[in-house]
This record gives C-alpha cells, sequence and structure tokens, in this order.
C-alpha cells in the first residue's frame, strides 16, 4: 500500500502517511501525523491523553527522484494535569524548533563529505548553503561523539544537549 511506501521511506516510524498536496513539480508535500493514543510531558514525564489543539508544521526531508520533500506533520498539543501546562509533542527523528528532519541532515553531511563542490552539495540536496554548513559540523560531531563514547546508548540525550549548546554560541 502507498502509505507504508511512504512510511518506509520517511524512515520516522512514529508518522502515518495521510495525503499529499504537491503544488509543483519540483516539490513533494506529503502530509502525516502521530497516531499515540497518548503522549508523556517532557517536563514531568506524566502520561497525558487530553489533547485539545492540533497545529501543522512544515519540515524538510530528504529529496526523493530529485524533489524536495516538505512534511506537512500535524502536531498535537496536550494539557498535563500535574503541571498544569500545555506541551507539543515530540516526534522522533526531528529535533524540537528543528525545520529539518535528522535523516535530511544526515544525508546532507553524507554528500557534504563525497563532494567537494559546495553549489553541487547544495543542488543534489535542493537546500541552502547555509544548511549545508550547518548540518556538516553537526553530524560530523555526533559522528565524532559516537566514536569517543562506544558505550553511549543515548544519542538522544546527546543530541539535546548539542542543541543547547548551539544557542549558547558552543560548537
Ligand atoms: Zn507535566
Amino acid at each position: 500500500m502507498l502509505k507504508h511506501k511512504f512510511n518506509n521511506l520517511f524512515g520516522l516510524p512514529e508518522l502515518e502517511f495521510t495525503k499529499e498536496s504537491s503544488q509543483h513539480k519540483n516539490t513533494l508535500r506529503l502530509h502525516c501525523r502521530k497516531t499515540s493514543k497518548a503522549e508523556v510531558c517532557p517536563k514531568c514525564t506524566t502520561l497525558s491523553k487530553v489533547c485539545y489543539d492540533k497545529r501543522t508544521i512544515s519540515v524538510q526531508d530528504t529529496p526523493i527522484r530529485n524533489r524536495t520533500v516538505y512534511l506537512k506533520i500535524t502536531k498535537r498539543r496536550f494539557f498535563c494535569k500535574a503541571c498544569k501546562k500545555p506541551f507539543t509533542e515530540p516526534i522522533q527523528g526531528i529535533i524540537k524548533g528543528y525545520r529539518t528532519t535528522q535523516r535530511f541532515r544526515k544525508h546532507i553531511l553524507w554528500f557534504a563529505t563525497h563532494f567537494s563542490d559546495l553549489k553541487k552539495v547544495q543542488e543534489k540536496c535542493r537546500c541552502s548553503s547555509w544548511l549545508v554548513h550547518k548540518a556538516y559540523y553537526e553530524q560530523a560531531e555526533l559522528e565524532v561523539r559516537k566514536l569517543q563514547n562506544p558505550w553511549g546508548k543515548t544519542v538522544g540525550i546527546d543530541e539535546h544537549s548539542f542543541v543547547r549548546n548551539t544557542k549558547f554560541g558552543y560548537r
């Protein structure tokens, strides 16, 4: 089925493909959403089933057959009874606040390591030179960390601390 095909392409296991709404032949706009019954509050880890709002975010993903791919993800807002505060559900494979998927950033790193011509990388990845630089250094650092810490099972936590570091200008 088409659904399964798309989900495999994403490599984003939590997301379910709903529909396509591409308006341009060079661009693929794929709509998806998370189907979990409940979400865990990121602050206190209380399970919450009360979804009260939704919003759609646009995230760039790895190009498919030279077409720029945008994932239109409907993210749900939950209300945590313990904190008495709302939170937006996280999506595995997309760092909070990022406009690109982790697999796309890895894809950029691969191109940036195999092609010396920046223009070529931009063309292949269909993104800005800014993103190529950013993804390159960030993903390269993650790779180095993995090598330095062979016991680390918690790449997810590393990624989060990395995000915090970039905010304070540390690389
Ligand atoms: Zn909470």
